[in-house]
């Protein structure tokens, strides 16, 4: 299936590594034009050069940038535009909030995940929003998290912030939908990344049992029984971004091997 999007710019947040990079090479893939953004001005490069030259039939850029910061957005997005013109596809990937128990949260956590999950979301929404509204086509995936529908141990920020993206969805698609402008989002279930790897190092440590034995615990409850492949969640993303999903928006597709145990 021709996804219809060759020449689409896209912006895809926190993409050096993981989730993001994999949703921007899948972009790239269709022939997206691709802006990619990490804080790591290193990584970032070594990555947009792997993209290149892995996608020669379009173009990468990569711009610095930390999320959280509303300065870094407006100018990563100004960038982008001066680079490639308009933004038609937003994917707003963001780094994982802190991980802790509520008692151990400190305040300042809790606004370090606001700021990194929920209102770097809303920020570079409202940057391409009016572009994409005066054209009349754009689409907008935000990743949330199996969290989203059922809360994980010592991810209180992430599964609070990740239901209330699942509302800001509905919200956003409820308002833009009959301007063209379409709004998802993906719901990750278990995902072998660094932030995977890492939050199984913390788990299997607080158990006292090797990370090898928590990580099969983790797979016995997963149906296809396997972790997720980062590129099985950059292709669905592509999908929703893509001229092919043109009836979908307001929804969370989950994609999680089958691990959520909710009916709906
Ligand atoms: P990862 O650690 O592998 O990659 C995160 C990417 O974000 C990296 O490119 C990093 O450089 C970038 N990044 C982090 N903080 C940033 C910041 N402040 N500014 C700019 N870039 C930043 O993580 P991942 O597993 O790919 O997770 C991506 C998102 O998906 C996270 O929010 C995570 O909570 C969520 N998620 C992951 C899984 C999973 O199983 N891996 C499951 C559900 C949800």
């Amino acid at each position: 299936m021709d996804l219809g999007i060759a020449g689409r710019v896209a912006m895809v947040a926190a993409s050096s590594r993981g989730i993001g990079r994999a949703a921007a090479m899948s972009l790239l893939s269709e022939g997206c034009k691709v802006s990619i953004c990490a804080r790591t001005p290193g990584e970032l490069e070594a990555t947009r050069e792997e993209m290149a030259a892995a996608a020669p039939i379009t173009e990468v850029f990569g711009s610095r940038c930390d999320v959280t910061k509303a300065d870094d957005l407006a100018a990563w997005h100004e960038a982008t535009a001066a680079r490639f013109g308009a933004v038609d596809i937003l994917v707003t990937n963001t780094g994982g909030p802190p991980a802790a128990r509520f008692l151990e949260l400190s305040e300042d956590q809790w606004r370090e995940g606001i700021e990194g999950v929920l209102l770097n979301v809303v920020r570079l929404s409202r940057l391409v929003l009016p572009g994409m509204r005066e054209r009349r086509w754009g689409r907008i995936v935000h990743l949330t998290s199996l969290a989203a529908k059922q809360p994980i141990e010592l991810l209180t920020v992430s599964s609070t912030l990740r239901a209330g993206l699942s509302a800001l969805t509905k919200t956003m698609s409820n308002e833009f939908s009959r301007d063209g402008v379409l709004v998802n989002a993906v719901m990750p279930g278990h995902v072998l990344t660094a932030r995977q790897k890492e939050l199984n190092d913390i788990r299997s440590r607080e158990q006292g049992i090797p990370v090898e034995e928590y990580s099969a615990r983790i797979v016995a409850a997963i149906p296809i029984g396997r972790h997720g492949r980062p590129e099985e969640i950059g292709d669905v993303v592509a999908f929703l971004a893509s001229e092919r999903a043109s009836y979908v928006t307001g929804t969370t597709v989950q994609v999680d091997g089958g691990a959520i145990q909710s009916t709906f």
